[in-house]
């Protein structure tokens, strides 16, 4: 058996037990607990020795697909290996065991931490100010945002609700405007792949708000005429904010405050040595040019003036809190002992090394898969599905099939201005032998489809779980265990 094959509810034994507690001294008097509250029966948990539940959950994690067991070419998630030092870093109890209302000076080191992470990530992005309190990148775009709209409000401008989004943009960026209050714009791209200067003229007025932008965009493609657009956004009286999700190729490189953004949000779960993917702790930095620092949020950690630092609050043009305190510390500890274990000199490989890597497994495919925009890449790019579509096979066929390969399966139908798109990002710490793989993995993939297309539909055939219905899952989710629902 398989320990898999089991819910740790159907192992389950009346009396068995994989510990022992010392008696609780409890005499069963529930007080003054009302009656409507007491629950009618025992709670269902389940009743396993102790090896069956160290293989039970050492079960579940061998059928978990992560960074630390195979290749992961996810696109526009930056999938990167998170050196361990950093973890031991932000595990030490100096970092670990504080409490957010200690009194300033009882953390002056970890206040030190937010301030040198502050600086270390002015001088990659060109933006003068952080905060720190964002949790996630899409929160990032949000506070952005929110900056945005009280610049704006602040300066009595209140016809500007636009924001205008390019077509290629992430998901996130127009949910992050609605949820914001705003309107969302569409720009085209061109054939090309960038954004279309012509298309973006006639939308520029005084109800435009700013520009949300990523460059290099999804597509993986530079946006040469940024300095261009930035320049007709400004004269319009909009602001321009830069999705810095991905800002693995531009490091130590090129820096968005000097392609003329005014606002910009970082992942440090990306970019800065966290990892992520499975809904742990993340963090959505906003950094603003100078003449926008008054309206991040806070609290921010600012200098006491005494060579030492405080926690400052709100102030009057602030756009408000965010989170509890100041973000996720821990990711902060880690974003900071990446910069610092890498060095000025060595972070400025990380871009140059995932565009090589990317553009490597670019053209060594793209025999095998359509490219659809032929050119230079950044650190990611976009295959159109196979080069022959005859076998009508998709670009989830595609995906599952490499989960038997051993390699997670890349972004797919995302970004939206293709059928098939199939999105691969090698990023820096990969090394050829490892991206080979994964090459003769893809090409072998293309073979089979002309081969044995029925065998690709019906993948994959390794794995734990094979294809499950992704609408019913979608639409009649089962997120809780009840024994007459399970069916498999
Ligand atoms: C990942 C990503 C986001 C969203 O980040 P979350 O932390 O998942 O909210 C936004 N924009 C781009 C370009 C991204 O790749």
């Amino acid at each position: 058996m398989k320990y898999y094959d089991k819910l740790i509810f159907e192992l389950s034994k009346e009396g068995r037990r994989g510990c022992s507690l010392p008696p609780d001294g409890w005499t069963g008097d529930l007080g003054d607990i009302p009656q409507n509250l007491r629950r009618q029966n025992r709670p269902a948990l389940p009743q396993v020795s102790e090896p069956d539940a160290v293989r039970h959950y050492t079960c579940l994690s061998g059928m978990n697909f992560g960074v630390d067991n195979g290749f992961y070419p996810l696109g526009s998630c930056t999938m990167k290996y998170n050196p361990r030092i950093n973890e031991e870093v932000a595990s030490l109890p100096g970092f670990a065991s504080v409490h957010p209302l200690q009194p300033d000076s009882t953390v002056q080191g970890c206040l030190q931490v937010y301030h040198e992470l502050a600086r270390a990530l002015s001088s990659i992005t060109g933006m003068e100010e952080f905060s720190f309190g964002p949790c996630a990148g899409a929160h990032g775009e949000l506070t952005g945002l929110m900056i945005m709209r009280k610049y704006h409000i602040s300066r009595n401008d209140l016809r500007r609700t636009k924001v205008i989004v390019p077509d290629s943009a992430h998901g996130t960026n127009p949910a992050s405007a609605a949820v914001c209050g705003l309107q969302v714009v569409q720009v085209k791209s061109r054939p090309d792949g960038t954004i279309d200067v012509n298309d973006l003229k006639p939308l520029l007025d005084d109800t435009v708000a700013g520009i949300m932008m990523t460059n290099p965009n999804t597509l993986g493609l530079f946006e040469t005429e940024i300095r261009e657009i930035a320049e007709l956004v400004h004269a319009c009286g909009g602001l321009l904010y830069y999705d810095g999700a991905n800002m693995n190729p531009l490091l130590g490189k090129v820096r968005p405050g000097d392609m003329g953004f005014d606002i910009m949000h970082l992942n440090l779960h990306k970019t800065f040595s966290t990892p992520h993917g499975g809904g742990g702790p993340g963090s959505g930095p906003v950094g603003v040019r100078a003449f926008l620092a008054g309206y991040l949020p806070c609290p921010r950690v600012l200098p006491d003036g005494k060579g030492g630092f405080r926690i400052g609050r709100d102030g009057e043009l602030s756009a408000g809190r965010v989170s509890g305190f100041m973000g996720n510390f821990s990711v902060m500890v880690k974003a900071l002992a990446y910069i610092w274990t890498l060095g000025k000199k060595n972070i400025r490989m990380a871009g140059p090394l995932s565009v090589l890597n990317a553009n490597y497994v670019k053209e060594s495919l793209k025999d095998s898969y359509r490219l659809p925009v032929d050119r230079l890449c950044k650190h990611e790019f976009v295959f159109d599905g196979l080069a022959d579509a005859s076998s009508g096979i998709t670009a989830l066929d595609v995906a599952k099939r490499l989960l038997d390969y051993g390699f997670h399966a890349p972004t797919i139908y995302f970004p939206l201005l293709f059928h098939q798109s199939i999105m691969i990002e090698p990023t820096e710490t990969e090394s050829k032998e490892t991206l080979d793989g994964f090459i003769e993995a893809m090409r072998q993939i293309a073979r089979e489809a002309a081969a044995d297309p029925e065998m690709l539909r019906s993948a994959p055939h390794n794995t734990p779980v094979r294809r499950p219905d992704e609408t019913l899952a979608a639409t009649r989710p089962v997120l809780r265990y009840v024994p007459e629902v399970r069916t498999e």
